[in-house]
């Protein structure tokens, strides 16, 4: 199942720089907000290959980054193959290595691999990537398939990653 996510507050973090390219992974992180709202993943007749709970999130993200003077643009992957992150082909990696030198920072909604696939391709100094989201377990959820041709998970949990359920026993 997806990873889990909490947000971060990427708007203190690009506080100054005047835009940034928003990079989502669509796959765990447009579960998770779908999972948060209560609505559908995927609403395949409303909105074919679009999360429209995600959808929503990236532009409140926009608007919010807007008033505080930064402008930004969604760097989209449409095609379902396109959804992972991690595993993006080098072809889509290389766009983005093109598309990111005109920003000031990147925005990544996506777990640490997500990240290694901006970090692996942009590494001026004049771009600062941020981290939208930490990851906070793994979702185990019951995968449920609805008229007229929705995509929906009920029943969720968090489950907490070994690592950091270790950590916390230490620091507890
Ligand atoms: S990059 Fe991370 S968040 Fe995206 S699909 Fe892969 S594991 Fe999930």
């Amino acid at each position: 199942m997806p990873i889990h996510f909490n947000d971060l507050d990427v708007v203190s973090e690009v506080a100054g720089l005047s835009s940034a390219l928003i990079v989502p992974c669509n796959m765990c992180p447009a579960v998770t907000v779908a999972v948060r709202e209560k609505k559908p993943f995927i609403q395949f007749f409303r909105s074919f290959l679009k999360s429209v709970p995600f959808d929503l999130y990236l532009k409140a993200l926009q608007s919010r980054l807007s008033e505080n003077g930064v402008k930004t643009k969604v760097f989209k992957s449409i095609p379902y193959h396109q959804w992972f992150m991690c595993m993006w082909t080098s072809r889509k990696r290389k766009k983005l290595q093109k598309c990111a030198e005109q920003y000031d920072a990147v925005i990544v909604l996506g777990c640490e691999s997500a990240t290694e696939t901006v970090r692996d391709v942009v590494k001026s100094d004049d771009c600062k990537v941020v981290e939208g989201m930490k990851v906070s377990g793994i979702m185990n959820a019951e995968l449920g398939f609805h008229l007229p041709a929705n995509v929906s998970f009920k029943n969720c949990k968090t489950v907490p990653i070994s690592q950091q359920k270790n950590k916390e026993d230490v620091s507890g």
